[in-house]
């Protein structure tokens, strides 16, 4: 991973921080296109040359430098590792082996992830560059310096998320269907679908019959960088009347029932093997993460609502509506995710239909269709900063 790969993450973070970002690649831009991040907070003064550590092949910043330099006080909580710097403009906190770093109370991801060499944190050069942007770049530098490598938001790469698989079967419906085989055929049938006009990128978090723990499943969602994360289950219930469409996004306030699906959902994590796997995040993390969540919260639900729309076109089956619950997998994702229920397993028709491959199919457009919806507003309003059609 080398800088010039960091600042096209950063480019393509967070889309409604267009300004920020504006501002950001004004600050990337002197000298010529392939600057360093670490050669550039260099050449300013920010940083001096013995601070500049490469690790893992990734360039880095020693923070105890860039503090030093640059009058930020840090302390380190020797319990969480969580290490916070001042300066007179901005409080950050970063996790060792995490790219989660608040700024002002607001997370944000920063590759490569803050690490421990020695004893020392060392920061993604991007980090330090975003800390000192509002002191390090002058007004006379924002007008010259021409701002042309800004991409447009857009939404390419998709991670599809079949639930449960291998030795967990998920929910077991009373007329020979298995929660897991169901979700990987229609997550199967939603990547064809997505893939046939070149518009996405799809890849899954498994295309056979294997078990990934819940842990797993947004990580290969963040290496892939997606835009958006679909997890697909099917749902089970002790009343044989319930039946329906639901779209789920995360969210710590959920009513009774979501609160229960989400129980039954989570408890994939017991198949879960090893001293660590299953186990929910730390509290730090846990604290980080929410703030990321909240962050893609609005993409969330407006993503949720999208699918749903379309399942409503799409389906014969009744739409519950977008919820939105505390689901185990959807935490971690560090982009717009929602988990999709296709529908009860335990009730009659709604399973004669499953057990359908036409059914299935229509399933997967509807999904299809939600999405491309969600990436056609998403694009247009450039990450939904815009009100559609004005210009
Ligand atoms: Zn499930």
């Amino acid at each position: 991973m080398n800088s010039g790969h960091n600042q096209n993450n950063i480019v393509i973070i967070r889309f409604k921080n267009f300004i920020i970002i504006i501002a950001l690649t004004a600050l990337f831009l002197p000298g010529c296109a392939t600057t360093h991040g670490g050669y550039y907070l260099k050449h300013k003064g920010i940083i001096g040359a013995e601070d500049l550590m490469t690790i893992n092949g990734a360039e880095y910043v020693s923070l105890d430098g860039f503090c030093g330099r640059n009058g930020f006080s840090v302390s380190i909580d020797p319990v969480s590792g969580v290490a916070e710097f001042r300066g007179y403009n901005a409080v950050a906190k970063v996790l060792p082996d995490s790219q989660m770093v608040t700024v002002n109370g607001s997370a944000k991801r920063f590759s490569p992830e803050t690490v421990i060499r020695d004893g020392r944190y060392y920061i993604a050069p991007s980090l330090a560059a975003f800390l000192m942007q509002g002191t390090a770049v002058t007004g006379r530098e924002k007008k010259t310096e021409p701002i042309e490598v800004i991409r447009g938001p857009t939404v390419r790469t998709v991670v599809i998320d079949p639930g449960h698989g291998g030795k967990d079967p998920g929910a077991l419906g009373r007329y020979g269907i298995r929660e897991k085989n169901l979700v990987l055929d229609i997550g199967k049938r939603l990547k064809d679908d997505l893939e046939r006009d070149g518009q996405f990128k799809v890849s899954m978090t498994r295309a056979d019959d294997t078990f990934i723990s819940l842990k797993e499943r947004p990580r290969v969602a963040n290496r892939a960088r997606a835009d958006l994360f679909i997890s697909i289950h099917s749902n089970a219930s002790k009343s044989r009347n319930a039946k329906g469409f639901e779209v789920y996004y995360l969210s710590d306030a959920a009513d009774d029932n979501a609160r229960a699906l989400e129980a039954a959902e989570n408890e994939s994590l017991l198949y879960d093997t090893g001293s660590t796997a299953g186990a929910p995040p730390d509290a730090v993390e846990a604290t980080l993460w929410d703030m990321a969540l909240a962050e893609n919260r609005v993409e969330s639900r407006e993503l949720a609502d999208y699918v749903c729309d379309a399942s409503k076109d799409g389906l014969c089956t009744k739409t519950r509506g977008s919820k939105s619950a505390n689901f185990y997998v959807l935490k971690g994702t560090h982009m717009p995710s929602i988990l999709i229920e296709v529908g009860f397993v335990s009730n009659r028709s709604e399973a004669e239909n499953l057990n359908d491959p036409n059914y299935r199919q229509r399933i997967a457009a509807a999904i299809g269709d939600g999405i491309r919806a969600y990436k056609a507003k998403f694009e247009k309003t450039e990450g939904f900063t815009k009100k559609a059609g004005s210009d």
